[in-house]
């Protein structure tokens, strides 16, 4: 996989990616906004997956969101049938998930040396793990 971002075109990734993969087929590039909705629960949409947000693939987070926003819908409709609406509270704790994998995530971008390309040094110097 070689990482576009704003720094870097298209084609120059494409380029690495063929340097280091020799023979590659066609490739396809994916294109994505990383961040999420302010409420996972909206009067009678529950958003999943990346319905909900998407950061980006590493360490599994993605499908972790995943599991952790269906575990949320089924209690918060768990608690709908017994009469009481806790969407405020599952929209705020699962934010609060979601802010602690993004800050995890951040970390692995802002604490790796081992490749010294460019795109990684303005990751080291410019990512915000606040
Ligand atoms: C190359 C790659 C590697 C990844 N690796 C990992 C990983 O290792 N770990 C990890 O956690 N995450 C990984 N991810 C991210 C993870 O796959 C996604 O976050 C996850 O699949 C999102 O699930 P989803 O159900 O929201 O969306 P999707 O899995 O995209 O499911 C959406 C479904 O809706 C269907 N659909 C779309 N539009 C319509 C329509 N109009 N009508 C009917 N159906 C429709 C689509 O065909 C699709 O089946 C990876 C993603 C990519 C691209």
């Amino acid at each position: 996989m070689a990482i576009f971002s704003p720094r870097r075109s298209a084609d120059e990734a494409e380029r690495e990616f063929r340097e280091q993969n020799p023979g590659v087929g066609d490739t396809r590039l994916i294109r994505f906004k990383s961040g999420r909705r302010t409420q996972m629960i909206r009067r009678n949409v529950i958003g999943i997956g990346n319905a909900y947000g998407f950061i980006e693939a590493l360490q599994s987070t993605a499908l972790h969101m995943v599991i952790t926003n269906i575990y949320a819908a089924v209690l918060h409709l768990q608690h709908l049938k017994r009469g009481r609406n806790l969407a405020d509270k599952v929209n705020q704790s699962v934010g609060e998930i979601w802010a602690r994998l993004r800050w995890f995530i951040a970390m692995q971008f802002r604490l790796n040396r081992r490749v010294q390309i460019p795109f990684w040094r303005a990751c080291n110097d410019g990512v915000n793990v606040a």
